[in-house]
């Protein structure tokens, strides 16, 4: 199939050759939209050989696209469910990351199961670190480089930041531990690739640890030789009393490190569902990670639009969506997404996607960056003056009264 030449190419030609490329380029679209109609209306589609039917089930956008969709964009699909558990003694952890999801350069994901009282080991990294909590209750440490102590609990729809190099713990509490999703700032981040403090530890003579401590060398016998990363411990003291042993008020800072993302107060509402965002501006510490939290109404979508500072990565939390994609020069990718699967939108690229289940779809936008930032194609059609939109897309100022004025960001 004969690629369109690109609009730069265009203006090196003459006008012959522009228009018969012109010509070429819509014939051989129109041609592939009208043999895709076609295939839906005769035996064309039909696949007689082997079908794996969970995975086409799950999936039957990205299988058989709509006509609209033409030439492919980067991967925009991945799932949790694909990626091979880490289990240890108290939990698991698995990642999507560029190592499957090769276009996801900005951002990677881990999920990570705590039983109660098990530990995440002490330990830190070179990117920051957004989680959101998706089942039950936990609590986290993290230390400012001030030697200051963040301590706190959180539960299902709540969040929490730690900044690159801040040191850190995670502790699942009862009744039944933790899961949750971890979000970095990098897309090769590997939660296997961490600093851990047992391993540091086993990696440094016992007497640099006797000379560096002031304890007695012996004591660095019954440190552990291998990383502990997950491992099994006993619940912890209420928050207060933990928060009281190492000094109350006097070492806390001054900043949250936590937020209740699921309960406060939506950035938008309407019958189409409710948007909650959560960037620098409402969560100081969030100075690399910006968030949208979407929870869209059966029937109703996320409106046309794109973001102009970076790319875009989703999780999927509860029900069914499907998205497209669009992409230069004439790329369309349209796929279906379920609970535990990973979106990825590169920057800038338009998209929209829409709930095709009979639920709420909730879903997770995630940006490497301190703003959420979105242009909405319905506010840019009505802010330009009429007889352009007449010029450009055929709709003429009475209809164009329609079209609402004002960012949606769910119709
Ligand atoms: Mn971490
Ligand atoms: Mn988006």
């Amino acid at each position: 199939m004969m690629e369109h030449p690109s609009r730069r190419s265009f203006l090196g030609m003459g006008s012959v050759a522009l228009a018969t490329a012109a010509l070429a380029g819509l014939t051989a679209n129109a041609q592939e939209k009208a043999s895709t109609q076609k295939a839906e209306h005769d035996h064309s589609t039909s696949d007689p050989g082997p079908e794996n039917k969970p995975l086409l089930d799950e999936n039957p956008n990205s299988n058989t696209p709509p006509p609209t969709d033409h030439g492919d964009v980067v991967p925009i699909w991945y799932s949790f469910d694909l990626v091979k558990k880490r289990v240890e003694e108290g939990g698991w952890t698995h990642e999507v990351t560029q190592r499957v999801l090769p276009s996801s350069k900005d951002i990677a994901g881990v999920q990570m199961r705590l039983t109660a009282g098990s530990y995440r080991e002490m330990h830190w990294h070179t990117a920051d670190e957004w989680a959101y909590v998706l089942y039950g209750n936990a609590r986290v440490t993290v230390m400012q480089p001030d030697g200051t102590m963040f301590i706190g609990d959180v539960g299902e729809g709540d969040l929490w930041i730690f900044p690159a190099g801040h040191p850190h713990s995670i502790q699942g509490l009862g009744p039944d531990g933790t899961e949750f999703l971890l979000v970095f700032n990098q897309g090769d981040f590997s939660e296997d690739g961490t600093m851990l403090v047992s391993e540091w530890v086993a990696h440094t003579p016992p007497e640099v640890l006797a000379k560096n401590t002031g304890l007695d060398k012996s004591v660095f016998a019954h440190t552990p030789g291998a990383p502990l990363y997950i491992f099994p411990g006993n619940l912890p003291n209420s928050l207060e009393q933990d928060k009281a042993e190492i000094g109350g008020e006097q070492v806390a800072p001054k900043q949250q490190y936590t937020f209740h993302l699921r309960s406060m107060k939506p950035t938008s509402t309407s019958e189409a569902g409710e948007v909650r965002i959560v960037d620098s501006r409402n969560f100081p510490v969030s100075k690399h990670v910006a968030a949208a939290m979407l929870i869209i109404k059966p029937g109703h979508m996320r409106e046309l639009h794109w973001h102009p500072n970076t790319s875009e990565w989703q999780y999927y939390i509860a029900g069914k969506g499907r998205m497209t994609v669009f992409f230069p020069v004439d790329n369309a990718r349209t796929m279906d997404f379920s609970a535990n699967d990973v979106g990825y939108v590169p920057s800038n690229a338009p998209h929209y996607f829409e709930n095709t289940g009979d639920t709420d779809l909730v879903v997770l936008e995630l940006f490497a960056s301190d703003e959420f930032m979105d242009v909405s194609l319905n506010q840019w059609l009505r802010r330009v003056p009429s007889e352009m939109l007449k010029a450009h897309l055929n709709i003429d100022k009475q209809m164009a009264t329609k079209i609402p004025a004002e960012k949606q960001f769910l119709v």
